[in-house]
């Protein structure tokens, strides 16, 4: 894969594939740490004289257009972060595009309305492809986040320029995960957890042969001890995969709580204990893993040189149930501190990490959530293969 220092940028149009999939609330941007990532790329594309044309998605618009999923407050914030102008397109083809992408003067950035405004996108159109790809001179794509998906602005478009390289929020997060499948130091641990054992089995299997250990918790963990027979009471499982739960249990590598916190209800003002697992109640909830359990990761993961991380181990995002999720978080952070590589990322679990404020402890937090998830379950990312 090239990156873009290998590509000739001089005085060419570029077409650069972002991520700016950002939470928005009323046109207010409440997260922007997507477009902050970006900025690398776009800085070192601004060094040479060429004209930028930024292209993302933003949210779900059903393949119509869609005030609510405009990509126009975006503009604005990127112009602030750049400390100059961008040009917004009220479109991302047509001819009214294509006249702006013909007049464009070398130094200007542009951002175009987003790609899901048409229903082309998601179904990797050619026709769709092909005109966003006019007049264009390279490709770039820094949306890795994206790249799972083969979607018309990350793959389609890729047969038909001929220039195309990768940006460097990309080639971090591929650099960065396939230092866990490239002779890791070892001890390698991997913790799952999260709310469905079904999101993360992909990942389980295809690291068990990788890893020296796999430390269990959240939601996942119940499908497993409903599948050993324990009185699970009210907690999370899933009922089709009762026998991928069972064959887990016998794995040796696998390590599941001992006890856990149970609740009477998912909310702050519950009634909540800590209990055996074998001793769950019928009419509780299974919340986070116990006091023992912490313990015990605890100290595995003090031992581990490379840790992979994917998923809060309770529902961190009720104080009294957050305890497992944030002592994991700070013992991986010390493991780090003392030499570990640490890798988190997929789901919800780079925002348990921001909740904690541990975010600058991790050797790498990927951006990513479906993306890393099936870049780590071993599966061919149709994006990153379209860039070859
Ligand atoms: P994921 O995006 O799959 O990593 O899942 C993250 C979500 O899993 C978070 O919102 C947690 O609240 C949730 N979660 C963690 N532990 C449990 C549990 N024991 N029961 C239900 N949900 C859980």
């Amino acid at each position: 894969m090239k990156s873009i220092k290998d590509i000739d940028l001089k005085n060419k149009k570029i077409f650069l594939r972002v991520d700016y999939n950002v939470p928005l609330k009323k046109g207010k941007i409440l997260d922007d740490s997507r477009i902050k990532a970006s900025l690398e790329t776009i800085n070192y594309l601004l060094n040479y004289p060429d004209t930028i044309f930024i292209a993302s998605h933003l949210g779900r618009p059903q393949g119509k257009k869609n005030a609510e999923f405009s990509l126009s407050p975006i503009a604005d914030h990127l112009a602030k972060l750049l400390n100059r102008e961008v040009k917004f397109l009220d479109d991302c083809v047509g001819e009214k595009i294509l006249k702006a992408k013909r007049e464009a003067k070398v130094g200007e950035i542009y951002l175009l309305e987003n790609l899901r405004f048409y229903e082309e996108e998601e179904k990797n159109d050619l026709n769709f492809a092909q005109e966003l790809a006019n007049e264009i001179d390279v490709y770039v794509n820094d949306a890795f986040s994206a790249c799972h998906r083969a979607h018309a602005s990350i793959v389609g478009i890729t047969q038909f320029i001929k220039e195309k390289g990768a940006g460097f929020q990309l080639l971090k997060e591929v650099e960065n995960l396939r230092r866990v499948f490239e002779q890791p130091q070892k001890p390698v641990v991997l913790i799952i957890g999260g709310a469905k054992i079904s999101d993360k089995l992909g990942v389980i299997k295809n690291l068990l042969p990788k890893v020296d250990k796999v430390l269990l918790g959240g939601g996942v963990v119940f499908t497993i001890f409903k599948a050993l027979n324990y009185e699970i009471g009210k907690s999370l499982y899933e009922e089709t995969f009762l026998k991928e739960g069972a064959a887990l249990a016998k794995e040796e590598k696998i390590v599941l709580p001992f006890d856990v916190l149970i609740a009477s209800e998912i909310s702050e003002n519950a009634h909540y204990y800590n209990t055996p697992v074998t001793e769950m109640r019928k009419d509780y909830y299974g919340v986070d893993i116990g006091k023992e359990t912490i313990a015990h990761y605890v100290k595995i993961i003090s031992e581990a040189k490379t840790i992979i991380f994917c998923g809060p181990l309770g529902i961190f995002e009720i104080e009294p149930f957050a305890c497992g999720t944030r002592e994991i978080i700070k013992a991986i952070a010390l493991a780090t501190e003392k030499g570990a590589f640490s890798l988190a990322g997929g789901g919800d679990t780079v925002s348990a990490i921001n909740k904690f404020n541990l975010a600058d402890k991790f050797s790498f937090l990927s951006m990513a959530g479906g993306a890393t998830l099936e870049f780590l379950e071993g599966k061919e990312l149709p994006g990153l293969k379209a860039l070859l």
